[in-house]
């Protein structure tokens, strides 16, 4: 907080700063609502405590002067009282989505604590007052922006805003939140709101790497990609930045940049609307997929085929990632096993239904990679000892995908790191 109370007062533009919580205090927040959940009430007064304990030392560092001490221990005070109360009323999952959203609130009241301490001038935005999500889920861009266009007119004469990520109402007027990492969501939906000149995601790596850096020993940072990459890289696994914060960049054309905390002068990842330059820019791998076959000799000239059979997924809300098709089978992916038996109950009046889990998807991105006939023997050649179950080629011409077993993951990586970047 003290290096990005530095960061945030660079700007010479007005600046909106969207805070997520405190690393590990969300994970502490779900562990937390889960034994009340359970009923274990005795272990989540544990957890909180052990939380309550975790804020004290912060600031502890954070703050000196008597008064915003005061000021800091009040608002954990607050909190945790919060927390506390809860334990004591029966759970529903809206009071847990309450809990979670006790890390946001946390980190930005004392941010702001901060920022008061050296006298530094700035706005607290509440994100309950502007972030809204509809039925589906889904952010309401046109109330944020004019709830936000209001909330910051009312502070003419300010430069400096703060707000938290994640959180936000839903429809019935409840606290809700935009799922894991989703403060990078918040951010892009506001820098879409206010038409922002540019969108910064600040982490602790320096922006995409062309490989993942925890598999890959040589992996080197990109420095630009168009949205449409980010949003395919995004989506399969490079876990620097929620997927769904592309979209609103893109349509608003706010220019999205991947910056390090620790290393801010580094140049990081710029995404923006066109590619520089055509070729592979990176392979991503995305975790714990499940394939399902669908193997029927009906589907033989049939029509209306595929229809049926991607109704049981709408049917379930189970996003279908990968998808091949044969004369006489369907092959398809998705990461979501939580209706996994009914979805294979609906589907075996089609045909024979076979279920792989434990897959990766690998996908190689880059734009126009598809159209470069070396690049597919390269990709091809690099691997040709790993036993590929299915492959998706020409869905986009910036995404070829590969789905292998997971014990496979970390030796497709390399090999594809030496094959196609030569590290
Ligand atoms: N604090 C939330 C989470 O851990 C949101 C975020 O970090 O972006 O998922
Ligand atoms: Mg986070």
């Amino acid at each position: 907080m003290h290096h990005i109370a530095s960061l945030v007062t660079e700007q010479n533009e007005p600046v909106i700063v969207v805070l997520s919580a405190l690393a590990g205090t969300t994970n502490a927040l779900i562990e937390i609502g889960e034994l009340i959940a359970k009923g274990d009430r005795q272990m989540a007064k544990q957890a909180i405590d052990k939380l309550e304990k975790h804020y004290q030392t912060f600031i502890r560092d954070l703050v000196k002067n008597k008064t915003i001490v005061a000021k800091a221990k009040a608002v954990i005070a607050e909190h945790f009282e919060f927390l506390n109360i809860i334990l004591k009323i029966s759970f529903s999952e809206s009071l847990n989505k309450d809990i979670l959203a006790q890390g946001e609130l946390l980190s930005t009241k004392l941010f702001s604590l901060y920022l008061e301490e050296k006298e530094i001038d700035h706005v607290l935005l509440p994100a309950l007052e502007f972030m809204s999500i509809d039925n589906y889920d889904e952010p309401q861009i046109g109330s944020i922006k004019v709830k936000l266009t209001q909330l910051i007119k009312a502070h003419k004469n300010s430069k400096l805003f703060i707000t938290q990520g994640y959180i936000c109402k839903n429809v019935r007027g409840e606290v809700d939140n935009l799922k894991r990492g989703g403060s990078d969501y918040s951010a892009s939906l506001i820098a879409a709101a206010i038409n922002a000149s540019v969108c910064e995601i600040w982490t602790d790596i320096d922006g995409m790497h062309n490989n993942d850096p925890r598999i890959v020993k040589k992996t080197k940072p990109i420095e630009q990609l168009s949205f449409e990459e980010a949003a395919e890289l995004a989506y399969f696994g490079a876990k620097i930045l929620h997927p769904a914060s592309i979209w609103p960049a893109q349509q608003y054309k706010v220019p999205v940049k991947l910056l390090n905390t620790m290393h801010p002068d580094a140049k990081g990842t710029t995404i923006s609307e066109k590619a520089e330059g055509v070729g592979v820019k990176a392979v991503a791998a995305k975790d714990n997929i499940i394939a399902i076959r669908i193997k029927s000799s009906r589907m033989l000239l049939a029509y209306g085929f595929l229809r049926k059979i991607f109704e049981v997924f709408e049917k379930y809300r189970t996003p279908v990632d990968m998808v091949t098709t044969s004369e006489v089978a369907v092959s398809l992916t998705i990461d979501n096993a939580a209706q996994l038996k009914e979805i294979v109950k609906e589907l075996e009046p089609f045909g024979t239904i076979e279920v792989d889990k434990n897959q990766v998807i690998i996908s190689v991105v880059g734009a126009e990679i598809s159209q470069t006939e070396a690049m597919v023997k390269k990709l091809f050649g690099s691997i040709m000892n790993i036993p590929v179950r299915m492959v998706s080629y020409g869905g986009s011409p910036h995404n070829i995908s590969l789905l292998v077993p997971a014990e496979f993951k970390t030796q497709i990586l390399q090999q594809l790191n030496k094959g196609m970047f030569g590290l």
